[in-house]
């Protein structure tokens, strides 16, 4: 069976020309950073998350905020792209992927070589932060340090506005952007190959199904079923690493 899938995965993505991958939390966790909805893990049932609206409307929430993220494990920041991540660099690499569409935070695909320019990060990036006014950015040693020395994060240096981690947080409006590239890129695919999502986290997990409805084909790696299964042209329930070694031929 399983055999049998990955021999089709590898039909489908040797005549495609233009494969788009949308990622999820699940190509991460072979990088040893744990996804949500596996078994056993539960990362956001550990702390309550701070909603986005608390956070522009407290200065006390954000220093919260701020606390919770060094005292932190810093799994996220020492973390390095699996044969997963190389394996869609490889396909980006050879022009048969036009990029990824990614609900990750972990900034993997652009440490795996793909150019920043193909990564879409739909939920921002947790490796770094930017100013909520006029995005100037800021990398989090230096805001650690700050941290340490006053036990709080001032407002940025150019324009007063509030610092903030990149990642889109709950309540946070989409970035309108990468939500428009996104959809261009799933206008532009014979492929899309889901990997590592739940599908269950809307509005992005809409892209596969609209890939598949305006005709192209859909692929999806995954170790236990979504949702669109019932439509997609190939599942694969395998680990994402070596699955995506042997169907792109990574040594
Ligand atoms: P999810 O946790 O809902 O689903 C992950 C899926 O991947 C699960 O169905 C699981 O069975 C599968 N999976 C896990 N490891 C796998 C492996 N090695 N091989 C094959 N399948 C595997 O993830 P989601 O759909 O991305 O939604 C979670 C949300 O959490 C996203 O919005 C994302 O922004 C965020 N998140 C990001 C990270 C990260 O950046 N690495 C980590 C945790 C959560």
């Amino acid at each position: 069976m399983s055999e049998e899938s990955i021999q089709a995965l590898g039909t489908v993505l040797d005549a495609a020309q233009r494969i788009v991958c949308f990622t999820g939390a699940g190509i991460s966790t072979e990088s040893g950073i744990p996804d949500f909805r596996s078994p056993g893990t539960g990362l956001w049932t550990k702390m309550k998350p701070i909603q986005f609206q608390d956070f522009v409307a407290s200065d006390d929430t954000r220093q919260e905020s701020w606390r919770r993220k060094f005292s932190g494990d810093k799994t996220i920041e020492q973390a390095q792209p699996n044969k997963g991540h190389l394996a869609l660099a490889r396909l980006v690499e050879r022009g048969q992927c036009l990029g990824v569409i990614t609900q990750n935070i972990d900034n993997l695909h652009q440490n795996s070589g793909i150019p920043d320019n193909k990564v879409i990060e739909l939920h921002g990036n947790a490796t770094y932060a930017s100013c909520l006014e006029c995005n100037t950015r800021y990398e989090l040693a230096d805001l650690e340090a700050q941290f340490v020395a006053i036990n709080r994060i001032e407002p940025c240096k150019h324009c007063g506005g509030i610092i903030k981690t990149a990642t889109i947080s709950f309540g946070q409006a989409m970035p309108e952007t990468e939500m428009l590239r996104a959809q261009e890129y799933t206008e532009q695919c014979d492929l899309m190959i889901v990997l590592g999502s739940s599908l269950t986290v809307f509005p992005a997990a809409g892209f596969p199904q609209y890939a598949k409805e305006i005709g192209a084909s859909l692929a999806i790696v995954n170790r236990e079923e979504t949702p669109l299964d019932d439509i997609a042209d190939v599942v694969v329930r395998e680990q994402i690493g070596s699955t995506m070694a042997l169907v792109v031929g990574l040594n």
